[in-house]
């Protein structure tokens, strides 16, 4: 049997019952390497490396000895988180005599670090009193023989963390793009990061290599089937893949977890200990190419570890928890989020993006495009997500963290304010009702229509769920997601917007088409006109689901009478076949494009409803891109010309007697909710997190008076860009909780 093997023959011996007496190891260690030494180094708190056992030194240097990290040979393997193999250690510049351990007979030393999860928790190092370097075999035992010691150390609790150098204790600040607004304050989580194994030795390598051998084939066939699934070529996602598929099928490093496995170790831990090496390798290099090719390397370890790792118990997540990742499918999201996670940092997320959807859906804080942020983190680091600033802050200082504390502890008192609010009708003080609704795209958010006390949905954007299913479903299934909608909302009305697919909603796979401005590109309704087979499909769905009950349908994006025409006819095609018919059908528009400002008359006449896209109209308006963030705050809601807008659509609909309201995001701010209802619009459509914030304003608004001084404001405007400061300041003076 070879040296490593018989070693860990024995160590498995010994660690049957979970410990390993540390001086028995270091006798066991000392003895396969026919080294006159081995001790093993463990960190204490205040970053001290203590001597815990030693086989050769003096025995009663065990418990006195120590080392501050960085000082000394074995400090110094401790701080960089690096090996040293010394022949002569004693004029290395590093060297610190310590004469109560009486090592100065030795001249070779090797010192490995014990390392966990990135972190290191002492030093195991081996002496000889001939110069000589170790060789590599006798390298592979020590360094293993420090693996199974850092899981000793951790499961006993019995050394305290050191970082591996002084940038792993500072503060580190990342910038990103908020994807979902919120703050959370927790431990990071690395989506994909390797869990320690169970199971580090194995009795049977053959085994072992099989259980490998099938795990890898198993990766490389769901590769396979990722690429052959009908992506176009040159696609960036197919690139990837390809990319990815070479560095699976790449024989070196498969070559290391097989020797490793040969040594004794299991599958999975040989996989495990090569990919902490991966990772260790990637935080060094500098060449951006090999970085990608090595954090894919790292991916697939994952991958093999969780096929390998089989029953694995799903790490638990702790409170206030911040998923760290590259990129996120929805459905690992969903899984995240079902196992309590707080908040998302993703390095290569987009507004758009599946996981960025879903995130919002979910209200989980989201900061996307954090580069370098999994190269730098380490599971368990805390962390600090403003995505509201759009900052990420590992290792916060302690008043940052304070800071924070408070901020959310208040944010979670104002919830349980608002709650207590959910009964409540929702009126002004002088008594006039507002309908507050939700704007909601996925089932999953329809819970929120109990838990906010919502009076129905305002917005259902039905391609949300296609975007995040992948495709346009067909129309029994559609049906069956609509017929949901429908029975949770138990006779609250529900304003279904037909797909508004295009511009920055594309379904994936989908080739966006060449266009300058996507936003006001072949887009939405009118994909749906020129394409009628899919909205009629959609249309169909929809009185399905009905099945006799009230329905309304919305169309977005309407530029022209003409295009509601079409559009209406269309679905009054399809309610013309389908039965049972809806027991009322109301057809409105969404009014998002300033052209249909001049066409009110014709529109009114036609539509049975008319929803205000604030978030479209601001940026038609003003030809301002509302994707881009550099010039979020350059124009507001709250300048005369929107809300002179706002004031003739209210003003002839109310004179046409059809009803307004306002879905855009604004609808669910304070200040800019409560001018919609000093404007006269009645019914405003919101994200749930804004529903009880707005109910409690309204509460306390003395509504004629705030007309008054709004008419006024607006009257005396004098051409300012914004009445942001006048319409806040009243709200201010009253003690409005704006
Ligand atoms: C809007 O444009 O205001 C709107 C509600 O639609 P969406 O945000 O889905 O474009
Ligand atoms: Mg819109």
């Amino acid at each position: 049997m070879s040296t490593p093997r018989r070693l860990l023959a024995r160590l498995r011996h010994l660690m049957a019952h979970g410990t390993a007496p540390l001086p028995e190891l270091v006798r066991m260690v000392a003895a396969e390497l026919v080294s006159e030494v081995c001790s093993i180094y463990v960190v204490r708190p205040g970053d001290l490396l203590e001597l815990a056992a030693t086989e050769g030194l003096k025995p009663e240097a065990v418990g006195r000895t120590r080392l501050r990290i960085g000082e000394g040979i074995v400090g110094l393997v401790a701080a960089t988180g690096q090996a040293l193999n010394l022949p002569d250690a004693q004029n290395h510049p590093a060297w610190a005599y310590r004469p109560e351990t009486g090592e100065e007979r030795y001249a070779s030393l090797l010192a490995v670090p014990v390392r966990r999860a990135g972190r290191t928790l002492g030093v195991i190092a081996v002496q000889n009193k001939a110069p000589r370097r170790y060789d590599a075999d006798e390298v592979e035992v020590v360094e293993t023989v420090a693996m199974l010691l850092a899981e000793l150390l951790a499961s006993t609790g019995s050394a305290e963390t050191a970082e591996e150098d002084i940038s792993a204790t500072v503060p580190r600040r990342f910038t990103g793009t908020q994807l979902v607004a919120g703050i959370a304050l927790g431990p990071v989580l690395r989506h994909g990061a390797a869990h320690a194994p169970r199971r580090l030795l194995a009795d049977d390598p053959a085994q072992e290599l099989a259980r490998l051998a099938h795990a890898v084939e198993a990766m490389q066939r769901g590769l396979d089937e990722l690429i052959s699934a009908r992506l176009p070529d040159g696609d960036a996602p197919r690139e990837i893949l390809e990319s990815y598929r070479l560095v699976a099928a790449d024989a070196g490093w498969l070559k290391k977890v097989n020797d490793a496995i040969r040594g004794g170790l299991s599958a999975e831990a040989a996989v495990h200990r090569v990919g902490g090496e991966l990772r260790d390798r990637m935080r060094r290099v500098a060449d951006p190419y090999i970085r990608e090719r090595l954090a894919d390397l790292e991916d697939m370890v994952n991958r093999l570890l969780v096929t390998l790792d089989e029953g694995a118990v799903a790490v638990p997540v702790p409170p206030g928890a911040i998923l760290l990742a590259r990129r996120l499918g929805p459905a690992e999201l969903l899984d995240w989020h079902a196992r309590g996670i707080a908040g998302v940092v993703v390095e290569e997320g987009s507004a758009t993006g599946h996981a960025a959807i879903l995130a919002r859906a979910l209200g989980l804080p989201t900061l996307g495009g954090v580069r370098g942020v999994l190269e730098i983190a380490e599971d368990d680091d805390e962390a600090l997500l403003d995505a509201d600033d759009g900052l990420l802050v590992l290792r916060p200082e302690q008043e940052v963290r304070q800071a924070y504390a408070r901020e959310l502890q208040a944010r979670t008192d104002r919830q349980a304010r608002w709650a207590a609010r959910r009964d409540l009708p929702s009126v002004t003080a002088d008594g006039t009702a507002v309908h507050l609704m939700l704007n909601v795209g996925l089932a999953l958010e329809l819970t929120q229509l109990d838990a906010t006390g919502a009076a129905g949905i305002g917005l259902f954007r039905t391609e949300i769920a296609m975007m995040a299913r992948g495709t346009i479903a067909d129309v029994a299934e559609q049906a069956a997601v609509y017929g949901r909608v429908l029975d949770a909302a138990a006779g609250r009305p529900v304003m279904f917007r037909t797909l508004d697919l295009g511009g920055d909603k594309m379904l994936p796979g989908s080739a966006a088409p060449a266009e300058e401005n996507p936003a006001m590109g072949w887009r939405s309704l009118r994909i749906g006109l020129d394409r009628p087979a899919v909205l009629r499909r959609q249309l169909r769905a929809l009185l399905l689901a009905a099945a006799g009950r009230k329905l309304s349908v919305m169309f977005p994006m309407v530029a022209t009478v003409a295009e509601f025409r079409a559009a209406r006819a269309l679905l009054l095609a399809e309610a013309a076949r389908v039965r049972p018919a809806p027991e009322r059908l109301a057809i409105g528009t969404m009014l998002e494009i300033p052209a249909l400002m001049w066409q009110l008359p014709e529109l009114l006449r036609e539509a049975d409803f008319v929803s205000l896209g604030t978030n479209d109209l601001m940026q038609f308006l003003f030809a301002a891109d509302r994707g881009t963030p550099s010039l979020a705050g350059r124009y507001d809601f709250l300048s005369p010309a929107m809300l002179d807008l706002v004031a003739q659509v209210q003003a002839q609909a109310a004179a046409a007697g059809v009803p307004v309201s306002v879905c855009g995001e604004v609808a669910g701010r304070p200040l800019e909710a409560m001018t919609l209802v000093g404007l006269g619009v009645t019914t405003l459509s919101m994200p749930a997190s804004g529903l009880a914030q707005v109910k409690d304003l309204l509460a306390s608004l003395d509504l004629p008076a705030f007309r008054g001084v709004l008419a006024s404001i607006r009257r005396t405007a004098g051409g300012a860009a914004s009445l942001r400061e006048p319409i806040a300041g009243w709200a201010r003076e009253h003690g409005l909780p704006i």
